[in-house]
């Protein structure tokens, strides 16, 4: 704290990101991200620009990634937006878009960074509580709002929404933004860019770190239709003009290209998570359905906090959340390599 601090800094509550730890040789399955590694050809291209040319500024637009983004989902360049992860997607969305006069709506269970952004840009929100089963209940998404906003999956539960329910939803509200955040799409989900085409009030936000393992880059997106992505340009020239790096512009393009070795990396991980969810079962954890690169369970005789705390000194580090109360019984389980898990089962073994 410092007496050169505004009110403004001083009421902040910012965002508490999982824990990066500098120790080696720890099974880190507590921040999402892939454990396969990025795209050879993505890593290559990085090589290829680390010269001369980093005394010169990127390309503020980023074309080339934004042209390989609108090939892969069949959308054109000028419905896409790149950022400096999806977080700063979200933010410059959040600032942009949602300082309505009516309160915007998300989950009570979500991801926290949606609380962060409101506080930062005075923004009024309602999160309506997940169901019995921790689903999203579209129906209490009420068309008189400032903007609605959830991940599909859902995190830290993992919950998918079908793409249907989605879809009735824009045709009910059309008034606000409806903003679908697809950080974890890839892994069972089906995408609603396939729906921009046709609701003018739709943005869909996806990232580079989870299914194309570039989470240490920092690129994130936004499909919509072109006069929301101008609207954020605005935002975004008015911030940074240059928030991707040419590294970034140019691993991203690569990643975006390589297409077998993103399905290759998601259904592996997709394997290990249907073999974990068996194996959680299999010890009576109650695992929540995940389409998802994480798993969210908890053991009815073991509190969430005990068992996070008995796996960090077994060297695993999973994610585990005092609040809101009603989650705290749940750890938030990364997706590993099959040796990952295998050293979180044998850990969760002696622990219980
Ligand atoms: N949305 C959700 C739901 C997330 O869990 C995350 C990862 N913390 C993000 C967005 C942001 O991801 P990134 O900034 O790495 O793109």
């Amino acid at each position: 704290m410092s007496r050169y601090w505004s009110r403004f800094v001083h009421d902040l509550e910012p965002y508490v990101p999982g824990e990066q730890p500098k120790m080696a040789r720890l099974v880190k399955l507590n921040t999402n991200e892939n454990p396969f590694g990025p795209s050879p050809k993505a890593l290559a291209a990085i090589a290829a620009a680390s010269g001369d040319d980093l005394r010169l500024y990127p390309d503020p637009d980023a074309s080339a990634l934004k042209a390989a983004i609108a090939r892969r989902y069949a959308v054109q360049a000028d419905q896409v937006f790149v950022g400096n992860g999806s977080d700063e997607v979200l933010a410059h969305l959040f600032m942009g878009f949602f300082r309505q006069d009516k309160p915007i709506l998300f989950p009570d269970i979500t991801y926290s960074f949606y609380k962060v952004y409101c506080g930062l840009y005075g923004i009024d929100y309602r999160t309506p509580p997940l169901d019995d089963d921790f689903g999203i209940r579209l129906a209490d998404y009420p068309p008189d709002n400032g903007g609605i906003i959830f991940p599909n999956p859902n995190a830290p539960t993992g919950r998918l929404l079908p793409l249907a329910d989605i879809e009735a939803l824009l045709q009910r509200n059309t008034a606000s933004l409806v903003v679908v955040d697809e950080a974890y799409v890839d892994f069972g989900g089906e995408s609603a860019v396939a729906l921009v085409s046709r609701y003018p009030n739709l943005l869909v936000t996806q990232t580079f770190s989870k299914s194309r393992s570039l989470a240490g880059l920092r690129i994130g997106f936004a499909v919509g239709q072109a006069p929301l992505i101008d609207g954020l340009e605005r935002i975004k020239n008015s911030f940074n003009s240059y928030p991707l790096d040419r590294l970034a512009i140019v691993a991203g393009v690569a990643a975006m290209d390589d297409e077998a070795w993103f399905s290759e990396c998601v259904d592996a991980i997709v394997a290990e998570r249907e073999a974990l969810t068996a194996a959680l079962a299999a010890r009576g954890f109650e695992v929540l359905p995940s389409a998802a690169n994480f798993v969210f369970a908890r053991h009815p005789g073991h509190a969430g906090e005990a068992l996070a705390a008995g796996l960090r000194e077994h060297g695993v580090i999973v994610r585990h959340f005092q609040r809101p109360e009603r989650i705290s019984p749940f750890l938030r389980i990364t997706i590993g390599t099959p040796e990952q898990n295998q050293a979180l089962l044998s850990a969760l073994d002696s622990l219980l």
